[in-house]
């Protein structure tokens, strides 16, 4: 990459961590180490590109106290593709025609973590100025903020094999289910007790609820959106969907992703939920301040929402009419 471009990368990340710190009050370990990375990248005029946590951190005893700057350091190519949907956004809105990329040599004796530039993908991601008047913009966030016992749902491919697999493990549960059944029909028919008869009862409720989660699974083979688990996402993480994506000919992956908005009406935070009201969408976009008033659709597609509620819908319009322009 010539230099003018990192240059302008590490413009992009030095405003993007501002824009952090100011409008999302986001100040992590990671947030510090980028800003120091690209302030010497801007300061050499993108001469130094390779740093070690030695290099970032002068102070030795600040760096002898910051064994977590170190773990942060040590993955900060994950860390910064943890951020990328967030960067990216900035970089459409602001126009960087490059942002940080990171590349981590780990073969010396020391980390080293190489400051590169990337051409912004400006794929799927509509700019502020462009967002339609009455829509909302989702941003999507850390999308891999799942339990780590848990980060392989994320990207994950289903592929026909594994897929065979498991219908076939869970037809064999299915008939070892039955079979069950029909042993504790013939004990409580052979011998009518309070006990056989509370074993039956309760094999029949357990096999319900396991008859229920396979429908939803079912569910999201059609949908293909569905609210990920709460016990999977880390409990500060804003709550995540899981998307299958189509990829033409290639087999169909998991995405985890997880998006907020801000609420036009109220300016709170919308967040992604079940619909608290009968209707098609699967998923929508609710503000914290009043969900039941301020819903959107969410489409994970085009990143946009639509007003569902006659509330939202006649706030919006009177924020048009009285000449607020595009709303944001
Ligand atoms: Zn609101």
């Amino acid at each position: 990459m010539e230099n003018q471009d990192l240059i302008e990368a590490a413009r992009c990340g030095l405003a993007w961590v501002e824009f952090e710190r100011e409008k999302r009050k986001r100040n992590e370990t990671f947030h510090r180490l980028l800003e120091t990375m690209c302030g010497d990248v801007i300061a050499s005029e993108g001469h130094d590109y390779s740093f070690t946590i030695k290099q970032l951190i002068n102070d030795i005893a600040a760096l002898e106290s910051g064994s977590s700057a170190k773990k942060v350091f040590g993955i900060f190519d994950q860390k910064l593709e943890m951020h990328i949907e967030s960067i990216r956004e900035f970089a459409v809105d602001n126009d960087y025609e490059f942002i940080p990329a990171i590349d981590m040599d780990k073969t010396g004796k020391a980390n080293v973590a190489v400051f590169d530039a990337r051409t912004t993908p400006k794929k799927g991601i509509i700019s502020a100025t462009q967002v339609p008047a009455g829509a909302i913009r989702y941003t999507f966030d850390e999308k891999h903020r799942l339990w780590r016992l848990f980060g392989f749902i994320s990207g994950m491919p289903l592929r026909p094999v594994p897929l065979l697999i498991i219908a076939l493990v869970i037809l064999l549960f299915g008939l070892a289910y039955m079979a069950l059944i029909a042993i504790f029909l013939m004990t409580v028919l052979m011998q009518p007790n309070v006990v056989n008869l509370l074993g039956l009862v309760a094999s029949l409720f357990v096999g319900y609820l396991l008859f229920r989660r396979i429908r939803a699974y079912d569910r999201f083979t059609t949908t293909r959106i569905a609210l990920a688990h709460d016990a999977l996402a880390s409990f500060s993480a804003p709550q995540a969907v899981v998307v299958m994506k189509l990829n033409g000919d290639a087999a169909p992956t998991l995405e985890v992703i997880s998006a907020s908005a801000q609420c036009p009406v109220c300016e709170g935070e919308v967040r992604l939920r079940k619909p608290n009201f009968s209707c098609s969408h699967e998923v929508i976009g609710a503000c914290r301040n009043n969900p039941t008033e301020h819903c959107f659709t969410f489409d994970h597609t085009t990143r946009l929402g639509w007003p569902i509620t006659e509330t939202t819908r006649r706030h919006l319009e009177k924020i048009q009419y009285s000449g607020c322009g595009v709303i944001k």
